[in-house]
């Protein structure tokens, strides 16, 4: 393959979005407010869209929008509008569903005992078998969400409290999920039997408070009581906590991509600091693939700290030599075509000072097709560097993620199809590594709470799908809608 070469249709779509982040706090009269915050820090995990619903004893309030957090809730008004005790948020990155407003989350419901809403991150694999049997059976669709399913099965569970009917619904699905719910007097969390995506219990005071990871607890001050549990329903009423086992349990793959980029650095994820086991990482990969350099410099944000493993490894200097500008939109909404192949310049500049005549180690997270490295190898050659080496903090991409992760279609990861020695002339690198598979077990597994048997969903790299892809098997469109009205 010839360098810069590949089909690289689009910038936008060279990174793996983030899923979703899903937010709850019960029992505080500050509930909407809290909730914008820990949407706030849970910002990377979705930006096409936010909403928060809250309940005041007698009725719910909800606003939704397209955008980033501190522009949708960040008016006073807004909040005050939200009143209650109770609030539930989400961050949308849409991994299932047109970005619309009618998908945006928390879905809400009127049930005969009275509100329910939904907050998901996560993908159900069987959405659309079930989706198309619930609308055979006279079931409405408001969204072309899978979330929008588990409401619909709770609805017509024959159960009797709301929180049965849920778990009667989960019972039906399948996939990656982790749920904050909320009724006129329960806040429930729900984590998928595999465990697939995270979610903390937090407590504030007399407050307690779900999220989708423990930096969201933080920006409030609500101090981390525990993960909730692969398979684990919580309950929260007025009386306080109840854990149920309802959902069979199998082995735990929680997202190992989560420790790798998705995570935000500060959290600390099923026992382990995401920053400390990002650091691991770029020991290993230096262990296993060093060539002789003289700087060692990250793809920021998501490369620093195993750059900074890398360089206390090889004892390297580390330098900043990208600079992020962080004012700049994710490249994925700049509008025209004829603009999009600007997008990496317009986020990142390389420091001519710091690289001029050096031979740079450089260290970014993932590579997804191949474009976005095209542009900083360059942009590392005009800066004066004199050798290239490319060093991936993660195995390569060579799969699709069917639990809530928007990968491009498989023909379109670049690893899928080509050896890293392709890619790396493709990249215009002098050299190109990625960590294996047991290095990266090793960074991760060194502090997990079982180092005996660790278990993770590494399928993006493996191919070894978890859970099945039931909807796939079975050749099932995702839904679309018919009648588009919405603000896009
Ligand atoms: Fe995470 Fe990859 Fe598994 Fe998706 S396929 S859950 S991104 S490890």
């Amino acid at each position: 393959m010839k360098k810069g070469h590949f089909n690289s249709s689009s910038f936008s779509q060279d990174t793996l979005h983030e899923e979703c982040g899903v937010f709850g706090v019960f029992q505080n009269k500050d509930a909407a407010a809290l909730t914008a915050l820990g949407l706030h820090a849970l910002q990377h995990r979705g930006q096409e869209a936010a909403g928060i619903v809250s309940f005041d004893g007698h009725r719910f309030h909800e606003h939704r929008a397209l955008g980033h957090v501190g522009d949708i809730f960040g008016s006073e008004a807004i909040i005050k509008r939200l009143a209650g005790t109770a609030a539930v948020g989400h961050n949308r990155y849409s991994t299932t569903g047109e970005t619309v407003q009618r998908n945006i989350q928390p879905l809400f419901a009127d049930f005969e005992s009275g509100g329910f809403t939904l907050a998901h991150n996560g993908n159900l694999t069987n959405a659309s078998i079930l989706r198309r049997q619930l609308v055979k059976r006279g079931c409405l669709f408001q969204s072309t969400t899978d979330t929008e399913v588990i409401i619909h099965l709770t609805a017509i569970s024959e159960c009797q409290t709301v929180v049965e009917c849920l778990i009667d619904a989960l019972q039906q699905v399948v996939g990656a999920y982790s749920l904050v719910g909320m009724t006129n007097d329960t806040m429930i969390g729900v984590r998928d039997p595999m465990g697939i995506r995270p979610l903390v219990l937090g407590k504030l005071e007399n407050s307690f408070v779900f999220a989708s990871e423990s930096c969201a607890l933080d920006i409030i001050g609500a101090e981390f009581v525990r993960d909730v549990e692969p398979g684990e329903v919580i309950v929260i009423d007025k009386n306080g906590t109840t854990s149920l086992k309802p959902l069979a349990i199998s082995n735990h793959h929680l997202c190992i991509f989560e420790y790798i980029y998705f995570s935000r650095p500060d959290s600390i994820l099923e026992g382990s600091s995401v920053y400390e086991v990002r650091k691991r990482i770029g020991i290993e990969l230096a262990k296993e693939s060093h060539v002789p350099a003289d700087i060692v410099i990250p793809v920021p944000d998501s490369g620093v700290p195993s750059a900074m493993g890398y360089a206390t490894e090889t004892k390297l200097p580390y330098e900043m030599g990208i600079i992020r500008n962080h004012y700049v939109g994710r490249t994925f909404i700049e509008p025209a075509d004829n603009i999009r192949h600007l997008g990496v310049k317009l986020k990142h500049n390389a420091s001519r000072a710091v690289i001029e005549g050096k031979r740079v180690i450089l260290v970014d997270d993932s590579i997804v097709r191949g474009t976005t490295s095209v542009k900083i190898i360059e942009m590392m050659r005009n800066a004066g560097a004199k050798e290239v080496h490319m060093r991936i903090s993660s195995p390569p991409t060579t799969h699709s993620c069917f639990y809530g992760v928007d990968t491009p279609e498989r023909d379109e990861l670049i690893a899928a199809k080509h050896s890293t020695e392709k890619m790396c002339s493709f990249i215009g690198a002098d050299s190109l590594s990625f960590i294996s598979i047991d290095s990266l077990y090793r960074a991760v597994c060194s502090s997990a709470r079982d180092p005996i048997k660790p278990q993770f969903c590494d399928a993006c790299f493996t191919g070894q799908y978890p859970l099945s892809l039931l909807d796939l098997e079975e050749g099932e469109e995702l839904p679309q809608f018919s009648f588009l009205s919405d603000l896009r």
